[in-house]
């Protein structure tokens, strides 16, 4: 993110890769052009107005069946839940396997580079996208090989037998095997001021922004390990990084504190609330507020870093697959889940690297473990049947 976007064409889609009816974002026009200067990124993000899956009569249980041609499937050898970089590439594969994958892209598809503007660390964009374009180029290549993409969020999943149950805006989904690719939000601090500055100086990546913020002052906001890497992490840029934390005492590691205390470039200041981030076009200062005396002052900022954690979207997994404390998914042997046939890729499990290029990989290795265990399931099935069943399957 940065707080000077560069100016971007939108993503044109070659013929051959987005046909016109059925670009990215179903061939809606999405102007991403930020040509003059700054851009909010709310502005950069254009609402996709997504139309709404059509919705046959309702069954017995309330939910709907949709096997007509025109609504489109419903049940595939693997349904993805997620559109970041991780589910889209696990489409990508799955669909050049042929295992004709759905994916349920949620509501606000795309993942976290939807709200990203430049991207400057993906590879083989040495002029850095934009993330929604990237995005739109990941989604028009998992189409291009017949990936079925629904815009919606999962509402609940039944994993107890296969195929694995899925069921989205009253539909339900089947899917002999599911990878989540659901990902992780960062936590905001809820300011309005926060929200309308995002991307003009508000990040919440400190490895995708810091390069933006070279030869400025910032302050970065938390009291854990994210706060304390990210704030030594940006002494490489800024000429000050004043570390904020609301108690006297922090969550993160002490090896991590003693390293952020030795840094000359941070400042700490702790017992320290941000209310609010002061700036009409760019973040220009904060206000903050002493959380013992309640005294509040400002301080001058070109840019505030957000790190107070990260929630991983893992709620409807979580009565099905393990999770650690923090929510987060746990994986076993490589992308796989205490379910057979159930895989995991990206942000949801991985709170260590969270990069759009991590989650692509990851999506990848999903898509493979799929793969060869459905491979591996259908070689079983075929040796467990009787030759009467056998002759039937041909
Ligand atoms: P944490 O949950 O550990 O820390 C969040 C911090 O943000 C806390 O200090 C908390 O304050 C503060 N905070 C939360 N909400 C607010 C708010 N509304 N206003 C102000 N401050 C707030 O999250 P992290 O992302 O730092 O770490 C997540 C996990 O990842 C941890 O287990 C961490 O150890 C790990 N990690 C490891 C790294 C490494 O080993 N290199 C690097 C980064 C993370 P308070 O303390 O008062 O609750």
């Amino acid at each position: 993110m940065t707080d000077e976007p560069t100016t971007t064409q939108p993503t044109s889609g070659d013929d051959d890769a987005a046909p016109a009816a059925s670009g990215p974002f179903g061939g809606l026009p999405i102007d991403f052009s930020a040509d003059t200067g700054a851009v909010p990124l709310a502005a950069a993000v254009t609402p996709i107005a997504f139309a709404a899956e059509p919705i046959g009569p309702a069954g017995v249980d309330g939910s709907v069946s949709l096997n007509g041609a025109d609504h489109g499937r419903t049940k595939a050898k693997v349904v993805i839940v997620g559109s970041g970089p991780a589910g889209l590439t696990a489409a990508i594969y799955a669909a050049r396997a042929d295992l004709d994958p759905i994916v349920l892209a949620g509501s606000a598809a795309g993942g976290q580079l939807m709200i990203t503007s430049d991207v400057e660390n993906y590879p083989g964009f040495p002029d850095g996208i934009q993330g929604p374009d990237l995005m739109a180029a990941f989604r028009a290549q998992a189409e291009r090989f017949g990936t079925h993409i629904v815009d919606v969020d999962v509402e609940r999943v039944d994993f107890s037998e296969r195929p694995f149950r899925l069921w989205a805006r009253g539909v339900e989904y089947r899917g002999d095997s599911v990878i989540v690719a659901t990902g992780a939000s960062a936590i905001w601090l809820g300011l309005e001021s926060e929200t309308r500055l995002r991307g003009r100086g508000v990040s919440a990546c400190a490895t995708c922004d810091g390069f933006f913020f070279r030869d400025k002052e910032i302050a970065v906001v938390g009291g854990g390990d994210t706060a304390l890497e990210e704030a030594t992490f940006l002494t490489r840029f800024a000429t000050r990084v004043h570390l904020l934390h609301r108690r006297d005492e922090f969550r993160g590691s002490k090896i991590m504190v003693e390293r952020a205390a030795h840094n000359p470039k941070i400042e700490i200041h702790v017992n320290t609330a941000v209310e609010e981030i002061v700036g009409d076009a760019h973040v220009e200062g904060l206000r903050l507020r002493d959380t013992v005396t309640g005294e509040e002052r400002t301080m001058p900022a070109e840019g505030l870093f957000v790190a107070i954690g990260h929630k991983p979207d893992s709620e409807v997994f979580r009565d099905w697959l393990e999770v650690d404390e923090k929510g987060y998914l746990k994986v076993h042997d490589h992308t796989a889940t205490r379910i057979e046939g159930v895989f995991v890729a990206g942000d949801v499990h991985d709170h260590r690297y969270r990069q759009a290029v991590t989650a692509a990989g990851d999506g990848c290795r999903a898509a493979i473990d799929a793969e060869r265990w459905l491979e591996a399931q259908a070689e079983a099935d075929a040796t467990t049947r009787t030759p009467t069943e056998a002759r039937a399957a041909v």
